[in-house]
């Protein structure tokens, strides 16, 4: 075997999928802790104990105790090298979340179990079945009182339409929380409450009629035994294709606070997950084993470090490696670049990369030159696929103060624009400037970057904009009629392509009708 296929072999790169409070962060607190990476679990984000975390790098994420960023972090667990992409959990920045799953090659979903299937976990897994990315579950937050575990995966297999298989079980919840039975390996695994920030050493009965389990749950455990005869008839059996093929997910239980049951879902992600997988291309599939390097950009993150400025463009590297100082062919804009200084993200400390395989995250320091979607090569001419644009549903006008700083205003938008933070659109018929966001925040965001980075101050006012589509169409000569009629509704958005913005749903259903030759997408490929 090839040195680089040992190392894409070991590699398992991933995201979390949650909604909003279920314990992402926790989460990913006690994976670092596990993969050795913090001391001591606690400095993740510090919302309650002031510290701030490692992947906190805004100063608006500090004040708001929300993850704006989408950080990137390598530990080595159980033999593999794991990748662990965060995604930002609040409702806004939603685009940054899309991209990111683009890049990963299978997701942990945290479900709170008090709660069960919420909206922002429907909207993720809508996501990830674009791609049929195998998920992983974990119900989490076992210490408190849960609803019933069978209710909980009927729920995910009703609402998310994916087949779940208990691979733990858990045995009583909140104060009567006694562990869980890890139904593959035939262990009891009794939980202590109190230990989340260790590593615990635990005790581990094995065998499910081990009488030794009766001493120690008492009675939890004829009805554990009882209970498992019913699951073991009422639930699938974990199956590793279908899981592969997204069909099916492994279900742990436990508590991200009490660090308990966490080491499971590692273990199943390093023997089921898959390693990195082939890429799709406007060419022809690339394939993790080929020699050349090749990567695409999922995300660009401005000021990640205040002191500098600096803008990093995140790539995936899809085939060959990363070495340092090698010399990479950016395709949209033709020309080679040489790369000595990208960044790795060992446990969210940014250092540098001297190599990187397929699997990996690099980050580059971007210029202005480097977009969402692009492609680095290392000479051949071909586009990953699939690192899409949506479609915002809010609209502002954006104004200035100083009205003779516009070409300022323009350069900053169309920036913003191409890292993703928002999208900007020139309507064919005014000078207006409209900004689109699919989440309220990048609104404050942009106005607060504009100021910093490019020195404009910037109002909004309202608009009545609903929604807006990217239009196609194949015959010239219709959409030229198209663009004459509908004028009025017409704009530009920060990469020239032509957008409908429609002042109502009626509206939009109306052109849609009139005009059954254009295309009106929802998505935009970079
Ligand atoms: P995120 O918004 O998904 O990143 O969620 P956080 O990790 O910030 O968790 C939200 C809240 O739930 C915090 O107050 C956590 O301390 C709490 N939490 C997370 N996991 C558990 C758990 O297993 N048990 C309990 N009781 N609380 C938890």
């Amino acid at each position: 075997m090839s040195d680089n296929k040992v190392e894409v072999d070991k590699r398992r790169t991933f995201a979390i999928i949650s909604h909003p409070d279920a314990g992402k962060t926790t989460i990913t607190e006690k994976v670092l802790l596990f993969g050795n990476a913090l001391q001591k679990a606690g400095t993740v984000k510090g919302k309650k104990s002031g510290q701030h975390a490692k992947s906190d790098w805004m100063e608006m994420e500090k004040d708001r105790g929300i993850s704006i960023t989408t950080s990137v972090m390598q530990f080595p667990y159980g033999g593999a090298l794991v990748n662990l992409l965060d995604t930002p959990g609040h409702e806004d920045f939603s685009e940054d979340t899309y991209r990111t799953l683009t890049a990963v090659d299978s997701c942990l979903m945290v479900i709170d179990s008090a709660k069960g299937v919420e909206d922002r976990t429907i909207k993720l897994m809508e996501v990830t079945r674009l791609r049929d990315t195998p998920i992983v579950t974990f119900m989490n937050k076992l210490d408190r009182d849960i609803r019933d575990p069978i209710e909980l995966m009927d729920e995910v297999e009703n609402v998310l339409n994916i087949a779940c298989a208990p691979i733990t079980w858990p045995i009583g919840s909140g104060k009567e929380f006694k562990g869980v039975y890890h139904i593959l390996r035939d262990e009891v695994v009794l939980y202590q409450s109190g230990m989340g920030h260790t590593i615990q050493e635990r005790r581990v009965i094995e065998g499910i009629d081990n009488p030794e389990l009766d001493k120690a749950i008492g009675s939890y455990a004829a009805d554990l035994r009882d209970e498992m005869e019913l699951v073991r008839g009422a639930s699938n059996e974990f199956d590793h294709q279908a899981f592969l093929k997204g069909e099916l997910t492994p279900v742990f239980f436990g508590t991200a606070l009490g660090n308990f049951g966490v080491d499971h879902i590692l273990d199943g992600i390093v023997e089921w997950a898959p390693k990195p997988l082939p890429r799709e291309s406007d060419v022809r599939m690339i394939m993790p084993d080929e020699e050349k390097f090749t990567g695409f950009v999922f995300k660009i993150q401005a000021n990640m470090d205040p002191k500098h400025r600096d803008r990093v463009a995140f790539m995936r590297v899809c085939s060959g490696r990363y070495e340092q100082g090698m010399k990479m062919h950016h395709v949209r804009i033709g020309k080679d670049v040489n790369v000595s200084d990208a960044l790795t993200f060992m446990a969210g400390d940014r250092e540098r990369a001297e190599v990187a395989y397929p699997g990996d995250i690099i980050g580059l320091h971007n210029h202005g030159t480097i977009r969402i979607g692009d492609t680095f090569t290392q000479g051949e001419k071909f586009r990953f696929t699939g690192v899409p644009n949506f479609a915002p549903e809010m609209f502002r006008r954006i104004r200035l103060r100083d009205p003779l700083k516009q070409k300022q205003l323009l350069k900053g938008l169309v920036q913003l624009s191409e890292e993703g933070a928002v999208q900007v659109f020139r309507p064919l018929d005014t000078n207006d400037l409209i900004v689109g966001a699919v989440g309220v925040l990048q609104f404050e965001v942009v106005v607060g970057r504009l100021k910093s980075e490019y020195n404009v101050e910037a109002i909004y006012e309202g608009i009545s904009v609903s929604t807006a589509r990217w239009v196609y169409c194949k015959d010239e000569r219709k959409l030229e009629e198209f663009r004459r009629k509908c004028s009025q509704n017409l704009a530009l958005d920060g990469g020239d392509n032509l957008t409908y913005i429609a002042p109502t749903m009626v509206n939009l259903n109306l052109s849609m009708e009139r005009y059954p030759d254009i295309e009106f997408a929802k998505t935009r490929e970079h």
